[in-house]
C-alpha cells in the first residue's frame, strides 16, 4: 500500500483464481479437452501475472441543489435521495485488472481464447473491487458500501473527468487512463464513489437508465432513504 496523505493505492492485491470457478463463472460447455487446457493454461498465466490495483481518496462530499459536490468538484447526480451529512467522508475510486495481462500473448483473431482471457481479466478486476470494498470496511470501520458511478448513477460517461480530477495522477498511480470517449483503459477497470450505507445496496437500484438491458433490480433511490440511518 501507497499513500499520500488522502489518497491510497493498493497494489498488492491477491489474485488466485481456482481454476474450477473459472470454469463455472465461464457459463459455457468446456466438455472438450483442448477447451479445458485453454482454461487451465490461461489460468495460470493470469495467476502468474495479474497485479490488480486500486486508488482511492479520502473526500468530503457535500449536496449542492440537484449535483454533489465532492472536493469542491461538482458531479451530476441523477439519484434525488442522495444527500450527505455536513463533511461526511466518501471514497472516490479507480480499480483495475492491470495492464500487466495485456502481455500474456492471446491473438484476437483466436475467438475462444480471446473471450476466456476477457473473463479472465473480469475475475481479476472483481478481485480488486472486492478486496478494496473490504479494505475500506476494515480501515474506516464502516457498515458497508453504496457504490454510485459515472454513466450509471452519476450522469454521462464524460463524468469520469471529473472523477479522475478528483483522484489525481490516476494514470500515474495504477496505470489506468481515460480514451478520448472517457472509456477506461485498460477497458476491465471500474470507477465511482463508494460511501456508507447500512447495507450493500445494488448499483442498478440507483441507475434510472431505462434502456439497459441488462439492468439486474428495478431502479428504486428511495431504498436509500432507509439505508443511510447508519
Ligand atoms: S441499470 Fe444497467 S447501466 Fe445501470 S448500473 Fe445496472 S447494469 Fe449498469
Amino acid at each position: 500500500m501507497q499513500a499520500d496523505s488522502k489518497t491510497i493505492v493498493l497494489d498488492r492485491i491477491p489474485v488466485h483464481l481456482a481454476f474450477e470457478r473459472v470454469l463455472s463463472n465461464l457459463k459455457m460447455r468446456v466438455d472438450s479437452a483442448r477447451i479445458r487446457k485453454t482454461v487451465e493454461e490461461l489460468t495460470e498465466s493470469v495467476n502468474e501475472k495479474a497485479v490488480p490495483k486500486a486508488v482511492y481518496k479520502l473526500s468530503t462530499a457535500a449536496n449542492d441543489g440537484k449535483n454533489i459536490r465532492i472536493d469542491g468538484i461538482d458531479l451530476t447526480c441523477y439519484v434525488p435521495t442522495l444527500k450527505f451529512y455536513p463533511d461526511e467522508v466518501v471514497y472516490p475510486y479507480v480499480a483495475t485488472c492491470g495492464t500487466e495481462l495485456d502481455a500474456v500473448p492471446v491473438p484476437k483473431s483466436e475467438f475462444m481464447k480471446h473471450f476466456i482471457m476477457n473473463q479472465l481479466k473480469q475475475m481479476v478486476l472483481m478481485t480488486a473491487s472486492e478486496y478494496l470494498q473490504q479494505h475500506l470496511i476494515e480501515t474506516y470501520h464502516l457498515k458497508q458500501l453504496t457504490h454510485v458511478g459515472p454513466g450509471e448513477a452519476l450522469g454521462p460517461n464524460s463524468q469520469q473527468i471529473k472523477l479522475f480530477e478528483i483522484i489525481g495522477n490516476v494514470q500515474e498511480k495504477i496505470g489506468v487512463r481515460l480514451s478520448e470517449h472517457h472509456l477506461m483503459i485498460p477497458e476491465k477497470s471500474t470507477s465511482g464513489i463508494f460511501f456508507e450505507t447500512s447495507v450493500r445496496l445494488e448499483r442498478c437500484m440507483l441507475c434510472p437508465d431505462a434502456k439497459c438491458e441488462t439492468r439486474r433490480v428495478p431502479y428504486q433511490p428511495k431504498e436509500l432513504l432507509k439505508y443511510r440511518q447508519v
